[in-house]
């Protein structure tokens, strides 16, 4: 497993690889569900590539980038395990250059990122999608794969590689989650025992929603009694509980068969968590 961090050589490296080359972009602190990522990934192709970049410009003044886990060590340990090509682990003056403040960037799609993690994380996508196209050009994939977990960003990914013409193919994979149903996630480090008890209630919420639309079909009904279920553990503060069509994430107002999504962050403690089911 080679381990690059410098951009232009990445680049070079990259070009020389045979088809298909495959794509993991992660932030690090790896677990479980970034692993299932990269063996999805080795499935497809022989050259797979993990990027591991923190990528400051999708966080908010007031979030968590400085104190976000930091691992290399034993993320590189994880990834020799799997049958991974190279790591590409850049720093940030590597990918930005001396001024962050002074790059081209790429706005998201507009109405996609409005919506759930958008709204209260303004700009969030405009980041995500200038560093993923970065990844994509000093890379070159022919494959890249997200994650479920993080579903609005899948769907942004895929409009700005539909509407910036990249030729990569992008796939998503499933949700891992712990043994009691919690959402594998770096930022579960942060929750104290208490806490990590109370995040349940997210898992648990969305298993009503899968329960309830078997009768119910009437969305504001249902987004009523799962609100209720929510406010069961009152230590936590919702940030949204969402119902969206998941193909485009319009409102809608019936169920509709396989791709009504159910959406939820909240905050327990300063920690912010999010999980998601297409029902
Ligand atoms: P992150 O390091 O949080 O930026 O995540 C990197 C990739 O891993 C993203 O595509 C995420 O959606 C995906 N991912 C994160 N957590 C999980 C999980 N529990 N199950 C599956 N994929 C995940």
């Amino acid at each position: 497993m080679k381990t690059i961090k410098d951009v232009k050589r990445c680049q070079q490296w990259c070009r020389r690889l045979r088809w298909p080359v495959v794509l993991v972009p992660t932030m690090g602190a790896l677990h479980e569900g970034h692993l299932s990522l990269v063996r999805k990934a080795t499935k497809y192709g022989k050259n797979v590539v993990v990027s591991i970049f923190v990528n400051p410009t999708q966080f908010g003044n007031n979030e968590d980038l400085d104190k976000y886990p930091r691992n290399l060590k034993k993320d590189l340990a994880l990834l020799k395990k799997e049958k991974v090509t190279a790591v590409f682990v850049p720093d940030v003056k590597q990918v930005y250059g001396e001024d962050l403040a002074d790059q081209t960037t790429i706005l998201a799609d507009k109405y996609l990122g409005s919506k759930l993690c958008g709204a209260s994380r303004p700009g969030h996508f405009d980041g995500v999608v200038t560093i993923v196209a970065k990844l994509f050009n000093i890379i070159n994939p022919d494959i890249a794969i997200f994650g479920q977990k993080d579903y609005q960003q899948f769907l942004i990914i895929k409009k700005l590689v539909a509407d910036l013409n990249f030729p990569t193919k992008v796939l998503m994979s499933e949700i891992v989650r712990e043994e009691d149903g919690l959402a594998m996630s770096s930022r579960n480090q942060y929750l104290s025992d208490v806490q990590r008890m109370q995040s349940l209630i997210i898992y648990k919420t969305l298993a009503l929603a899968k329960i309830l639309f078997r009768e119910e079909k009437n969305v504001g009904a249902v987004k009523q009694l799962l609100l209720k279920h929510l406010r069961r553990v009152p230590e936590i503060r919702l940030d949204y509980l969402s119902i969206l069509d998941a193909k485009n994430l319009l409102e809608i107002e019936k169920y509709q068969k396989k791709s009504t999504l159910v959406a939820i962050a909240v905050f327990v403690g300063k920690t912010r968590l999010i999980d998601n089911v297409i029902i």
